[in-house]
């Protein structure tokens, strides 16, 4: 293990003290050999689990093939990838970036685009959403409906206003003559595990369409399976203008996707926007292999099961232990609400060998591989649920 303060790089994370080394579907193990049972899944990253099958077995044809060609050119792997998640999907084109931040700032520029450069109604402003979170770029912090992000980076770019989540006045009253898009996470996934109300949801897309805002849906957390469904905009019965992925898209390899209805495609032109790493040929590989896996697998149902599943084994497992609010979520993105700091219960989950993380400072996150064994899920619950018991006794003993 790195020794504190020997190492090159910037200290921008808090790292926990594990090196992981190996990883094989819901199992990780770290220098030592020690195994864990994964309910992270890189953060909503590994949705197929650790080095799965179909994915390794793309990229290992596509990096016989060619790694990296130019968007100067066509990519094959993009245009299927492109016709798969339009064909899925409410979406009708795709823009492919590497990162979530990337795509986000896609939906952003692509939305004031449209009001700019199609409508000519000089549009620019984002309302977004207190506690939610949509990266780390200078517009994508600035989007972030959270203070800790935006600390010490002034000045940060214009045209950001922030509604309450699941309050449909707050955003009413925000909206004027410069509203050009909403963006929202259909589960707040950083903010700690909180889903949108069905209700705001429908009043909100609703109040879009009449003002002619768009509404960006934030999936970068809660697509690709994530949530019961391939996207999380299928719980609600509406549809985004734009919407965004990243984390599982690639099933562990970095790519990340901008989706948008078809009448956005004039908002673009050749040169508008682009990335040197957008969609190359094995990053689209990956993805490819990965989306089908998930869709033929018929995973997000799969997600459903476990997550009603899991839910209602926490709540009763749980049921009257002081440390814990609630358990919500939806799918396999759960969140175990502490009535304190959730910290160093989940230092002793990782000792007693499973991996869960925070969200926000109170919240247990659970976002294990969708395909992670019965098995595995009911020994990491019962982890889980036992340390939850031994820490509300000693913290009653004192
Ligand atoms: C992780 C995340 C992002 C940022 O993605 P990066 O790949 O880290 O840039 C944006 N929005 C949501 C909802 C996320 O969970």
């Amino acid at each position: 293990m790195q020794e504190q303060g020997t190492s090159a790089l910037f200290p921008t994370y808090g790292r926990y003290p594990i090196t992981l080394v190996k990883g094989e579907g819901s199992r990780l193990w770290d220098d030592a050999g020690k195994e864990y049972i994964d309910l992270m899944s890189g953060i909503a990253v590994t949705n197929l689990g650790h080095a799965p099958q179909a994915v390794k077995e793309a990229l290992i044809e596509q990096l016989n093939q060619v790694w990296h060609v130019s968007n100067l050119f066509h990519i094959p792997n993009q245009e299927k990838l492109a016709s798969l998640l339009t064909a899925n999907s409410c979406a009708d084109a795709v823009f492919f970036c590497s990162t979530g931040a990337e795509a986000n700032e896609a939906a952003i520029k692509i939305a004031r685009r449209y009001h700019q450069k199609v409508l000519n109604n000089g549009r620019y402003e984002i309302i977004t959403f207190n506690m939610s979170f949509h990266g780390r770029t200078l517009a994508t912090l600035t989007a972030t409906g959270q203070d800790k992000v935006k600390e010490g980076f002034l000045p940060l770019p214009e045209g950001f206003v922030y509604a309450e989540y699941n309050d449909i006045e707050s955003v009413r009253a925000l909206i004027n003559d410069k509203t050009a898009a909403v963006m929202l996470e259909f589960v707040q996934g950083e903010g700690g595990v909180l889903p949108a109300d069905p209700t705001f949801v429908k009043q909100l897309a609703e109040l879009c369409k009449q003002e002619g805002i768009l509404l960006i849906g934030d999936e970068i957390q809660t697509g690709m399976g994530r949530t019961g469904k391939l996207f999380a905009y299928e719980h609600y019965g509406v549809e985004p203008d734009i919407f965004t992925l990243a984390k599982g898209l690639g099933g562990g390899f970095p790519i990340g996707a901008m989706l948008g209805k078809g009448f956005l495609k004039d908002a673009f032109s050749a040169g508008s926007h682009g990335s040197t790493f957008g969609g190359t040929p094995i990053a689209t590989a990956a993805a490819f292999a990965a989306t089908d896996a998930i869709i033929s697998g018929k995973y997000p149902e799969r997600a459903l099961e476990l997550g009603e599943y899991t839910v209602k084994k926490l709540e009763s497992k749980l049921a009257g232990n002081p440390l814990v609010a609630n358990v919500r979520g939806i799918g396999l993105l759960i969140g175990i609400a502490c009535t304190q700091p959730a910290g160093e219960i989940i230092s002793e989950i990782h000792k007693q060998g499973v991996l869960v993380i925070p969200a926000g400072p109170n919240v247990i996150r659970l976002v294990p591989a969708l395909t992670i064994p019965l098995e595995d899920l009911d020994r990491a619950l019962d982890v889980v649920c036992d340390v939850l018991a031994q820490k509300a006794a000693a913290a009653s003993s004192i």
